[in-house]
């Protein structure tokens, strides 16, 4: 076991981070010792070398000493007995966010571990990495784990660390853009889960090299490039001949079905120069004196990857007329493109970055990613406060369901399957009961429970957040709606039937159909069910010749849509909270008028009937909260002309206190459309008033001009029977 020693660490920490607490740093090394205790690696080596290796890859990435110090603490809270208390107070707050962050991840990656769509888990994680700092120790923690992957003995636990690492890890270091990390991690990973692939790729690099005629072609190519360059005035240019990795020849073997043969396919040339203006020159004088494959050039210097990588790609028809791949690049770029995010971070650090701008150099580094051009791409790669409008929620499974923020349980059951949807009745968040209205958070475990009996609850709508649930929702409202007014309209037009004497069948009714323009039977009861039609009209298309022989009379559902006897036609009720296409009826008992406060009632086969809110005959229906319906008055409540008021008025049994309310009610415009004589006494008169009025403002205005009437001793408004 070679560990890094203490001294030899905080040494390391000190030469590039000044503002290193050595004391703190020694002290997180000894507490990590002792704590970790006799703990085993799979290795054998005692565990505290997990931590310390984590460090010491930390600090050869230059981080700042926090970072290392909660490196060497990273599985103490979750490994040991060490408390959130005892670390805050031996290392203060700073450090033990990063513990606790990367603690946070390390339980995911458990629940996740069926994890099937990698995209999701590595949002989760991005959004979960509030401080950047997090995602990098857990990247060297998985680092290290896999330089050790071979200690560990079970074939099927080292797969699947291996597969989590090419799928979840090594794209997470790509997004930061530390390739130095992700090509490691790619590289064991590979060796792990396709080690045939790897040999055989191996072997054919091998029998390439030791042709003996490709190497030589590699230094001939690098000594031309060099003399180019030369004449080009960029003596300073360095010339690098980079071997491509077993893992990306595969992939690239993979995504274009090819072998790989040419020098381009296993060979990158790189060229490393002083500065951006030396980059371009460099690239003039490669496809000056070399022909150029055009739809193999990219200008990432310009045009940076959504990581922050930049260099010129270009491929040519090089020394020998041979194809060769050349990126052409900074000193500076190259690091950045090699340490990503840690690059940005140790030269932040140079500058005496206080820990206080560690927020600015996020955001430049977001402004970096900016400048990528494809704005799917840079949303996907980045995160940060991106993704923190959406949360990743787990299945019973293991599996990820990513929703946007402020979903509930319904949503959730919704993304898995409509059919779970439609048949929720409860769920269970991280193994307790809770409401379907819960709002998830990031990491949740949600289990639905279902019921075939179960069907969507148009109470779903008022919180569901997502456009699937929404739809199926309102779906399945209208399908049954729509039976349910169905068989409204077929009974009415039998009533109408009934009343004329005739006797029902279907077949008529199919017979005239194309009449109405409607495809079945069940469309046109739908429509007269829905008040679009009446029965008699269905009915008089039947019999013709009995039209003229009465006079129409109002359906047995006086609905709003249709004209009502008292010839005051009613376009439709101004309501807010109604389904569309719902038929909507103004209850009888409490003749709510515009302004009232009011909910509706579902009422099987005949819509929904709208209450004031105080009317007596909602208490039959306490016990049903499935059929209430949150309503309100539309603003632009124009569409009614007249509504119905009741009234009741008790008045002096008097000479002329009859003239005398009628006079009153008839001052404010109003028409009496019903007047019953309710009760008398000989000095009193109880009346029953049926009152036309706009809204709500006029019925009290007449109220208060009837109270002001002499002989009238009250006056109430009817709610109820
Ligand atoms: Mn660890």
């Amino acid at each position: 076991m070679v560990m890094i020693r203490q001294y030899e660490l905080v040494e390391l920490v000190r030469s590039y981070d000044p503002n290193t607490d050595e004391d703190a740093l020694n002290k997180a090394y000894i507490y990590t010792v002792k704590m970790h205790g006799t703990q085993k690696r799979a290795s054998g080596d005692p565990y505290f070398s997990h931590p310390v290796e984590v460090a010491g890859i930390l600090a050869g990435m230059k981080l700042d000493w926090k970072t290392i110090t909660a490196g060497l603490l990273h599985d103490t809270l979750e490994d040991t007995l060490a408390t959130h208390e005892e670390l805050e107070k031996q290392f203060g707050p700073d450090i033990v966010k990063l513990v606790e962050g990367v603690t946070k991840l390390s339980q995911l990656e458990v629940q996740g571990k069926a994890a099937k769509q990698g995209e999701n888990f590595r949002k989760l994680v991005l959004a979960m990495s509030e401080d950047i700092r997090v995602l990098l120790i857990k990247l060297a923690d998985r680092l290290h784990n896999m330089r050790t992957l071979h200690f560990i003995e079970s074939p099927e636990k080292r797969q699947r660390i291996a597969r989590e690492t090419i799928e979840l890890y090594a794209p997470l270091a790509e997004r930061i853009g530390i390739s130095q990390i992700k090509e490691e991690l790619q590289d064991i990973a590979f060796s792990e889960l396709y080690p045939d692939v790897k040999d055989s790729i191996s072997a054919r690099l091998e029998s390439l090299r030791a042709d003996g005629e490709n190497l030589s072609i590699v230094d001939r190519v690098i000594a031309e490039l060099k003399v180019k360059l030369n004449e080009g005035g960029l003596e300073n240019a360095d010339v690098y001949g980079r071997e491509k990795r077993p893992y990306s020849i595969w992939r690239k073997m993979e995504r274009q079905h090819i072998g790989f043969e040419a020098l381009a396919d296993i060979v990158a040339f790189r060229i490393l120069v002083d500065n951006i203006e030396e980059c371009y020159r460099a690239l003039g004088i490669i496809h000056g004196s070399y022909r150029a494959v055009p739809e193999l050039f990219d200008d990432y210097i310009s045009n940076p990857k959504p990581n922050g990588y930049r260099s010129l790609h270009t491929t040519v028809m090089g020394p020998e007329n041979r194809r060769i791949e050349i990126q052409i690049r900074t000193h500076d770029m190259h690091n950045v493109n090699e340490m990503g995010v840690a690059a940005h971070w140790a030269y932040k650090q140079q500058q005496g970055m206080s820990d206080g701008d560690q927020y600015r150099w996020l955001r430049q580094l977001l402004t970096i990613l900016e400048q990528s051009q494809a704005p799917e791409e840079f949303l996907e790669h980045t995160k940060l406060e991106l993704f923190q409008d959406q949360v990743f929620c787990f299945t019973p499974k293991g599996e990820l369901v990513a929703l946007p923020r402020g979903a509930t349980p319904i949503d959730f059951a919704y993304a898995v399957h409509s059919d779970v949807g439609d048949s929720t009745v409860g769920a269970k968040v991280n193994g307790r009961m809770t409401p379907l209205n819960h709002v998830l958070r990031n990491g949740d475990q949600v289990e639905i429970v279902r019921s075939k009996k179960q069907t969507p609850s148009p109470t779903w709508e008022r919180f569901v957040v997502t456009g699937k649930a929404r739809a199926h929702i309102r779906k399945y409202l209208r399908m049954q709606q729509r039976t349910e007014y169905a068989a409204l309209g077929k009974s009415m037009l039998q009533k109408v039937y009934d009343s004329e004497g005739a006797t029902f069948t279907e077949k008529a009714v199919n017979g005239i159909l194309k009449k109405f323009k409607t495809a079945t039977d069940e469309d046109l009861y739908a429509r007269i069910g829905a008040g679009s039609l009446t029965a008699r009209e269905v009915f008089y298309a039947i019999f013709p010749g009995l039209k003229d022989k009465k006079p129409e009379i109002a359906d047995e559902l006086p609905s709003i849509n249709k004209p009502t006897k008292s010839g005051a036609r009613i376009s439709g009720i101004p309501i807010r909270g109604i389904i569309p296409g719902m038929a909507l009826h103004l209850a009888r008992c409490c003749h709510p008028v515009i302004g009232d406060r009011i909910v509706g009632i579902i009422t099987t086969g005949k819509g929904v009937t709208v209450h004031t809110i105080d009317c007596e005959t909602l208490e039959s229906f306490a016990d049903m909260p499935e059929r209430w319906l949150d309503l309100s008055w539309d603003s632009d409540s124009q569409a009614i002309e007249t509504q119905t008021g009741r009234l009741s008025i008790q008045l002096s049994n008097a000479t002329g206190a009859l003239s005398a309310l009628t006079t009153s009610i008839a001052k404010h415009d109003a028409n009496i459309i019903n007047l019953k004589v309710a009760g008398r006494t000989t000095d009193t008169m109880d009346l029953m008033v049926d009152l036309q009025v706009k809204d709500l403002q006029h019925l009290s205005n007449i109220m208060a001009g009837i109270r002001a009437t002499p002989h009238v001793y009250s006056v109430e408004r009817i709610r109820g029977k």
